[in-house]
C-alpha cells in the first residue's frame, strides 16, 4: 500500500492512511498542509506519528521529552498550526486525536506552541481564530505570555484538559498503548 513514509521506517499502527489523508500544497504564505478525507467524530484517533527520533529539534519535529525529539518531515511535519486546532498530539502514544468533529475537506490543524518547549523557529500566527495568540514560539513562549495577561488556568493542555470525550478516547489509547508494548517486550 502506497505510504506517506519512506520504507526504511517500519509501517506503525494507526500510520496516516492514503484512504485518510492527503498532503497538499494550501498556498504560499502557509505552504503545505494535511487535508482530511473523511469525517471524524470529536475524540476519534487521526493517525499514530511516524518518524525518526532525534536528541535535536529540527523545523518539523515534535518534542517527547526534554533532549528527545520525533522528526517526522512526511506527514505529521504538515499538519498546519492554529490557535484552535482541530486535533492534538499525544506524546505518549504518538497518536493524533480529533478535538471537535472533523468533515472532510478540513485541513488538519495543531497547535505548535504545545510541539516544542521552544519552537526551532517562532513566527506570526495570522491563522484568525478569536483566541489567536499572535506570536507562536513553543510551551515557554506560551506560558509566559499567559502569565504576563495574569491567566490562572493552565496553559499547557494537558490531557485532563480536553473535551471529556477526546480525553476518554486519549487514555483508552495510552492502555492498548501500554499493553502493546509489554507484548513486544516479553516477546523479545
Ligand atoms: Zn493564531
Amino acid at each position: 500500500m502506497k505510504r506517506f513514509y519512506p520504507d526504511h521506517l517500519s509501517v506503525v499502527s494507526n500510520e496516516a492512511s492514503w484512504k485518510d489523508f492527503r498532503v497538499l500544497d494550501v498556498d504560499g504564505k502557509r505552504g503545505q498542509g494535511v487535508l482530511v478525507l473523511r469525517d471524524y467524530s470529536q475524540g476519534s484517533v487521526l493517525f499514530r506519528m511516524n518518524g525518526t527520533l532525534k536528541t535535536e529539534m529540527t523545523l518539523h519535529s515534535l518534542q517527547m521529552a526534554p533532549g528527545l525529539h520525533l522528526d517526522d518531515p512526511y506527514f505529521a511535519g504538515k499538519v498546519l498550526h492554529s490557535c484552535e486546532p482541530n486535533s492534538w498530539l499525544d506524546v505518549e502514544t504518538r497518536i493524533y486525536f480529533a478535538t471537535r468533529d472533523i468533515e472532510a475537506g478540513e485541513l488538519l490543524t495543531m497547535d505548535y506552541d504545545e510541539t516544542e518547549d521552544v519552537l526551532f523557529r517562532a513566527f506570526n500566527c495570522c491563522c484568525g481564530s478569536p483566541s489567536c495568540r499572535g506570536t507562536i514560539g513553543g510551551r515557554l513562549m506560551k506560558e509566559a505570555a499567559a502569565q504576563r495577561r495574569r491567566r490562572k488556568t493552565p496553559v499547557v493542555v494537558t490531557a485532563s484538559k480536553l473535551p471529556a470525550q477526546v480525553y476518554a478516547a486519549v487514555m483508552a489509547e495510552r492502555q492498548n498503548y501500554g499493553a502493546a508494548e509489554l507484548a513486544t517486550a516479553s516477546a523479545m
